[in-house]
């Protein structure tokens, strides 16, 4: 009975997954919960990979016996006494003397919490990557369907859900949670992790926090490297998507160096299993590569970029690859296509 009251808190409080998919918690859990297998796991995703995103940092700093109970709570929902935390390893290093104390008072309530570390990357948040990495195998997507969920550890489905989504989790089992989310702000005046409205507009969300610029601006929203580009004027409209981070940068900032940012991020982190974006991300850097040599961007040289990032869009197998057309064409049709391009720095 303590589950459903659970499951049915959570729906009413309408919360999304905070990993950046914003699936819906309640649907989740109620499909796990469902499943026939007789056994199954918790996962927690703490590996935040994407620049830009310092929230489950923050989370993990701040509360980490909220993100324990959530998980503790999750293990009870679905009658299971072992948990994995996936854990970017250089988080773990710095936040240790926190979390240590609380897998312990976990395992001395005889829920079991595996810590397993993983290298800093984009693609080790991925499901499927995670679960890999957790069985010790390379860390790589797999094919869906079925759902990694469902495949999950050594065939035990899981419940898998990021950092911030057990914070949530504990807080509404407490009744205190607020409708609120976490949102890193980068390059502002008072930049940093900020607990706002979940429903508040991007615009707001840099007023509110004393970030708006006084200089003209764009922002990349969502995450720093597959994040969406908007112009200063398109905020007001602006949902906080993704890992909700804002990222700021000044109108005339160097489009060559924007470009190189995320061409050098997607070149180095495809993990290979793909053609399309194992060759596509490193076709894009090479091409942007070669016009920071001659310092010469133009119409054509766009129209190559945006069509191989497009192909990667449609035929690679996980987020990664897909991902790379968003910073490009949102950039391109938000910023540069408006700059001055005789006063503009390449
Ligand atoms: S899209 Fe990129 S990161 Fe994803 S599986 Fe393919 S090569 Fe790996």
């Amino acid at each position: 009975m303590a589950e459903l009251n659970l499951l049915s808190q959570i729906a009413q409080a309408k919360l999304l997954g905070r990993g950046g998919a914003a699936f819906p918690v309640a649907k989740k859990w109620h499909r796990i919960k469902e499943h026939p297998a007789p056994k199954k796991y918790v996962v927690c995703n703490g590996s935040e990979g994407e620049p830009d995103v310092k929230k489950d940092w923050h989370i993990l700093l701040n509360y980490p016996d909220r993100v324990f109970q959530g998980i503790i709570l999750a293990m009870n929902f679905l009658g299971t006494k072992e948990a994995f935390f996936y854990l970017n390893a250089d988080y773990y290093q710095q936040l240790q003397a926190g979390l240590d104390p609380l897998f312990k008072q976990a395992a001395a309530a005889a829920y079991q919490i595996n810590l397993v570390l993983g290298k800093p990357s984009y693609i080790g948040g991925e499901a499927g990557a995670l679960l890999n990495t957790i069985e010790g195998k390379p860390t790589q997507p797999r094919i869906k369907p079925p759902s990694p969920s469902i495949t999950g550890i050594n065939g035990v489905p899981v419940l898998l859900q990021n950092v911030e989504t057990f914070y949530d989790i504990a807080l509404v089992y407490a009744g205190t949670y607020q409708n609120q989310r976490f949102v890193t702000i980068n390059q502002g005046q008072n930049e940093g992790v900020f607990a706002l409205n979940r429903d508040v507009n991007v615009e707001q969300a840099l007023k509110d926090t004393g970030n708006y610029p006084d200089f003209a601006f764009f922002v990349q929203v969502g995450g720093g490297a597959s994040g969406v580009v908007l112009h200063q004027e398109q905020l007001a409209e602006a949902p906080l998507t993704g890992c909700a981070s804002i990222t700021i940068y000044p109108i005339n900032s160097a489009v060559l160096d924007m470009l190189s940012l995320w061409s050098n991020f997607f070149a180095a982190e495809s993990c290979g299993k793909c053609a399309p974006c194992r060759e596509g991300s490193k076709q894009v850097k090479k091409l942007i590569d070669q016009a920071i040599i001659e310092q010469k961007i133009d119409e054509t040289l766009w129209q190559k970029i945006l069509a191989i990032a497009g192909s990667m869009e449609k035929s690679s197998i996980c987020g990664l690859g897909q991902a790379l057309i968003v910073p490009l064409k949102t950039y391109y049709q938000n910023v540069y296509l408006k700059l001055d391009k005789s006063n503009q720095a390449l």
